[in-house]
């Protein structure tokens, strides 16, 4: 068994049906960034799930930037971010009520979160405008919630599928497909045939064992879909564990806040502490810092 079968985005493409895709599998990557943190299962399954998302649709980042993906729910998991930085960095982090999560079955996954929204955020750099998406939760799954919106809202033709499976291990495994058709020429207005039907059947039928299998590589599950069509693979990205706090951040953040605020907040060693949710890395800082122009 190769590790490279995971923490990796593989893109490809199938000229014979004019789609394009990403498959991305996790499985260090879920390791470190769920590591972080003590969830009950549910919240892990469905963090891993949004990371695996993540990374499957931050394609379109191509030189610089973050995509984030954000859900903020009135259920007992009240929010839930998954963020993807260039080249290939992921973190994650919820908020939730324990007691109200552990009540909950397990084979309703997005009954988690109650009513609410997905946020998904691509900042490009200074130079370029962010594009923020707001889809509202529907569905039996995140994958679907997406799925659903490219269809509805986007007019895209598009189909999503994600899964997370904790192995014997203790580990999580998880994998996203998103396949899209390729976009039409200046002027085609035509309606999506045969070939797109073919094609979205065909990534439809991947099962949430096939994204998670330990024995499978990326390539494989892709031949496995798409073999009879010629799929053309290109080199894959790798995906890793990675945090961008820092005390800066940090006290970028607290700049917000007044000076008799953050007096207050100050413990008994005169300074502030602070807590990174994404990787739980603590920080303190003196006040007076804080203030400095
Ligand atoms: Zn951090």
């Amino acid at each position: 068994m190769s590790a490279a079968q995971f923490d990796g985005v593989l893109p490809f493409d199938v000229p014979a049906l004019g789609v394009f895709g990403r498959l991305a599998r996790m499985r260090g990557v879920t390791a470190e960034a769920l590591g972080h943190h003590r969830y009950p299962q549910p919240v892990e399954r469905l963090l891993a799930e949004l990371l695996a998302l993540a990374a499957a649709l931050s394609s379109r980042l191509k030189v610089v930037g973050t995509f984030t993906l954000q859900i903020r729910g009135d259920g007992p998991v009240r929010l839930m971010v998954a963020d993807y930085a260039v080249p290939g960095r992921l973190r994650g982090y919820a908020r939730f009520d324990a007691a109200a999560v552990a009540r909950l079955a397990d084979d309703l996954p997005m009954a988690q979160f109650g009513r609410g929204t997905l946020v998904y955020t691509l900042d490009q750099g200074p130079e370029t405008e962010r594009y923020q998406g707001v889809v509202p939760l529907e569905g039996k799954t995140l994958a679907e919630c997406l799925d659903i919106y490219f269809r509805r809202s986007q007019q895209m033709d598009a189909m999503v599928r994600a899964a997370a499976r904790r192995g014997e291990d203790g580990v999580w495994r998880a994998g996203a497909l998103i396949v899209e058709r390729e976009p039409r020429a200046p002027g085609d207005a035509s309606e999506a045939g045969e070939p797109w039907r073919e094609a979205r059947a065909l990534g439809g039928s991947v099962a949430a064992e096939e994204l998670t299998a330990d024995g499978l590589t990326s390539t494989e599950l892709v031949w496995r879909l798409y073999g009879t069509h010629a799929p053309r693979l290109h080199e894959t990205r790798a995906l890793e564990f990675g945090c961008r706090c820092s005390e800066g951040r940090i006290r970028d953040a607290l700049r917000g806040f007044p000076a008799e605020d953050l007096r207050a907040m100050a413990e008994a060693d005169g300074r502030i502490g602070a807590t990174c949710e994404f990787c739980g890395q603590g920080y303190r800082l003196d006040p007076a810092a804080v203030l400095a122009p």
